[in-house]
């Protein structure tokens, strides 16, 4: 982490000695500019896609459909949201969401006929055939990346459908687009990473495809290779000593899998390209905690994403240090809860009382008096004012009529 810098221009120098070209993309903004300038200046009317939340993060086939230019997903989820115009729900299988059922239907009414049957094999037959015409027509492709190695300049991607295969081999010009964390500085580096990966994401012991490229050979693969470098907040994460760590994320997903809020709720819920404990912790980071102060939140902390992390993040440890920003924003004004001065307030009070043994048994006493128009079978289940929302989905114990103090003083 501490060299990341030197690892990023030995890879830029890496690629260039090899016949890339590296671009540096400050922001979303600027890569999009990149790959649709690159995509405009070859003519492309359509591009194909590969292993592309980098690309999802940047909404690139937006910036892409504004040109006039079509992008096609080509891993078997991601085409499936895209035909269903949905975003993805789960880092290694967006459409985790959808039977195969709702596939069928949605393969008929869009790349298949009206005879497709809901079985895998025939699903996945439709989309081979709908794919295979666009790899072998399409001349231009955009790829993410998994890991690039800064001493050879050789960039991999990891999937599991052959897709990728056919995107990184089949067309004349390549554009991968890459977040600069995913920079390695040695070959050596990639087996430890190909043993944790496939693991920890979905059990095998080693991965279906592997792709990895340097640069371009004469005759061999595309004759054009372009490597966008994207920061997009990643340099701010970095400048962080505690949220830093997030960076060390391979994407594997098995902090979603594990999650119990992530279980409950879905990956849509997180309202972000990254759903569960790793959204959670990276989304804020990127886009800055004001613009993303409920995701911190979406976690019990039960700490079972850091037992499953492959790279040992500690997201409890990161989730507890954007709280703390959080509220400090809204202790200093900043924050956007809508009961920020209430919430303050309450939690003076609350400290005023605990303070002192008589301020509190006076409490306790007033408490019990004041609770009795809210109280159903011994849980208060419906607070007033500022209460109600929170009561709304939640039952409190109601005060009980006699406390451990006064049974204590009756002893
Ligand atoms: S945070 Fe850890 S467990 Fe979660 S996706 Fe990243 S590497 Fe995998």
């Amino acid at each position: 982490m501490a060299t990341r810098a030197e690892q990023l221009e030995r890879l830029e120098a890496s690629v260039t000695a090899a016949g890339g070209q590296v671009h540096w993309a400050r922001d979303a903004a600027a890569a999009c500019q990149i790959v649709v300038s690159l995509a405009t200046r070859h003519a492309a009317t359509e591009v194909i896609k590969v292993k592309s939340i980098t690309t999802d993060e940047i909404r690139l086939n937006n910036a892409l459909q504004a040109a006039g230019i079509t992008a096609i997903e080509t891993d078997l989820a991601e085409l499936i949201i895209q035909l269903a115009d949905e975003p993805s729900s789960h880092i290694l299988v967006p459409a985790i969401h959808k039977n195969r059922t709702e596939i069928r239907d949605l393969f008929r009414r869009t790349i298949g006929d009206s005879t497709l049957s809901d079985e895998p094999s025939a699903l996945a037959e439709a989309a081979r055939l709908h794919l295979r015409q666009k790899f072998l027509t399409v001349p231009f492709a955009v790829s993410g990346a998994n890991f690039a190695v800064a001493d050879t300049g050789a960039i991999c991607v990891v999937e599991s459908e052959g897709n990728g295969r056919m995107c990184l081999t089949l067309p004349d010009v390549l554009v991968t687009v890459m977040g600069i964390e995913k920079v390695v500085p040695h070959w050596s580096d990639l087996a430890v990473y190909f043993q944790l990966l496939p693991r920890s994401s979905t059990g095998e012991r080693m991965n279906p495809y592997t792709s990895v490229w340097t640069g371009v050979h004469a005759g061999d693969g595309p004759q054009e290779f372009h490597l966008v470098l994207l920061d997009n907040g990643r340099t701010k994460v970095l400048a962080d000593q505690v949220g830093r760590q997030t960076l060390h994320c391979i994407r594997c997903s098995a902090c979603l899998n594990v999650c119990p809020v992530y279980s409950r709720t879905g990956g849509h819920a997180y309202g972000s390209v990254y759903p569960g404990p790793i959204g959670a912790i990276l989304t804020p980071q990127l886009l800055g905690v004001e613009d993303a102060d409920s995701l911190p939140y979406a976690s019990t902390l039960c700490g079972a994403c850091y037992d499953v992390c492959p790279v040992k993040i500690n997201i409890p440890e990161v989730l507890l240090h954007l709280r703390g920003q959080i509220v400090e924003r809204q202790r200093r004004g900043l924050g956007t809860h809508p009961y920020g001065a209430a919430e303050r307030a309450a939690m003076w009070v609350t400290g005023w009382i605990l303070q002192s043994r008589w301020r509190y048994e006076l409490a306790q006493r007033a408490a019990r008096i004041a609770q009795w128009p809210f109280v159903r079978h011994g849980v208060l289940s419906r607070l007033p004012g500022y209460g109600a929302r929170w009561s709304r989905a939640r039952d409190l114990p109601a005060v009980p009529q006699s406390a451990f103090r006064d049974w204590w003083r009756a002893r």
